[in-house]
């Protein structure tokens, strides 16, 4: 007899990049018996019926949980407590709630109230993405050998950390533990400052009133390019994570400034060896992800059409 799905119902709530790709894995190695999603607009509820990623898919939140023993929140986190508090109240005894905003910390405060007691919540970041957007941009393959960080209450339910632990696995993604406090200020330096910097130096770039737009495109290989890919990123998600992870993106924020003022200080004054120092360190972490597989060598940074990780 073929082994029983890891979840009876789940309920996708957005069906995005994020939502999509878990659906088509999810799919692929039959880890829900049904899959059904939520979705604003009419437009992206058509599409995920076109593109068989859910059974059903509902207007209403509330409706799309309905009998479900797995929730997955994965609109932009900013939607997250409005949702939460609309479905609390039909969510059924031993549901396992989880999400998969890039923000841990704000999960507690905007989710977890509007919970029944006998609900688990064990909330979680895939460590991958692209800077697409939408149901169609989501593929089966997008977690695979990506880091899945979960940040469940240290009193949680041990059962439902498991069962998440294991949905991710089956999707392809390596599972670790950590607090939602120390997520945050991880994910801050290795995503979400980098994001902001992108964003920053293309804003910069198209302002500059002495060099020219087309000049800016004309050379970006120099290295504008690659930051322009970064900041094409969704504005609402990262408007979203910006206002929900304000102290530790403030807190490296402050630390990165302070290197970029003594390294315009070592170019100021001519330290070529302070320069040449940091540039062979930093080459060596380049070197150190290629060999943990999270990238690879080749030229265009090993990405297809879709790819890399956020
Ligand atoms: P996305 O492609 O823009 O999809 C968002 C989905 O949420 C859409 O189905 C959208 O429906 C729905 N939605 C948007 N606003 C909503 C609202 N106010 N109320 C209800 N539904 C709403 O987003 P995504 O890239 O999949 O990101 C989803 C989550 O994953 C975010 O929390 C993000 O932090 C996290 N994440 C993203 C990445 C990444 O690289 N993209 C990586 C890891 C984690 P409509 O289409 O109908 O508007």
């Amino acid at each position: 007899m073929a082994e029983a799905p890891l979840f009876k119902r789940a309920a996708l709530i957005g069906i995005g990049l994020i939502g999509a790709s878990m659906a088509l894995a999810m799919r692929r190695s039959g880890l829900a018996g049904e899959i059904v999603c939520a979705a604003r607009s009419e437009k992206t509820r058509e599409t995920a019926l076109r593109l068989g990623l859910a059974d059903a898919a509902f207007a209403s939140p509330r409706d799309a949980v309905k009998g479900a023993d797995l929730v997955v929140l994965a609109t932009p986190i900013g939607a997250f407590a409005q949702i939460a508090e609309e479905i609390g109240p039909v969510l059924e005894a031993g549901t396992v709630v989880t999400d998969v905003g890039s923000v841990k910390g704000m999960v507690f405060r905007d989710v977890a109230p509007h919970l029944p007691l006998n609900v688990h919540l064990v909330p979680g970041h895939p460590v991958a993405g692209t800077e697409h957007s939408g149901p169609e941009a989501g593929f089966a393959e997008l977690f695979e050998n990506r880091w899945c960080i979960l940040t469940p209450a240290e009193d949680a339910d041990q059962a439902a950390v498991d069962r998440i632990s294991a949905l991710w696995t089956a999707m392809g993604a390596k599972v670790e533990l950590m607090s939602a406090q120390h997520h945050d200020l991880v994910l801050a330096i290795t995503s979400h400052v980098p994001h902001l910097i992108a964003y920053n130096i293309v804003g910069t770039a198209s302002d500059l009133e002495t060099v020219t737009q087309s000049e800016v495109i004309k050379y970006s290989a120099g290295g504008f390019r690659d930051f322009t890919r970064i900041a094409a990123s969704d504005p609402t998600m990262w408007r979203d994570v910006f206002l929900n992870n304000r102290d530790a993106v403030i807190e490296m924020l402050g630390r990165f400034v302070e290197d970029l003022i003594a390294l315009q200080r070592a170019i100021r004054w001519g330290e070529g060896d302070t320069l040449f120092d940091l540039f062979t360190k930093t080459r060596a972490i380049r070197r150190s992800i290629i060999d943990a597989g999270q990238e690879t060598q080749a030229t265009d940074f090993g990405r297809r059409a879709k790819g890399s990780a956020e």
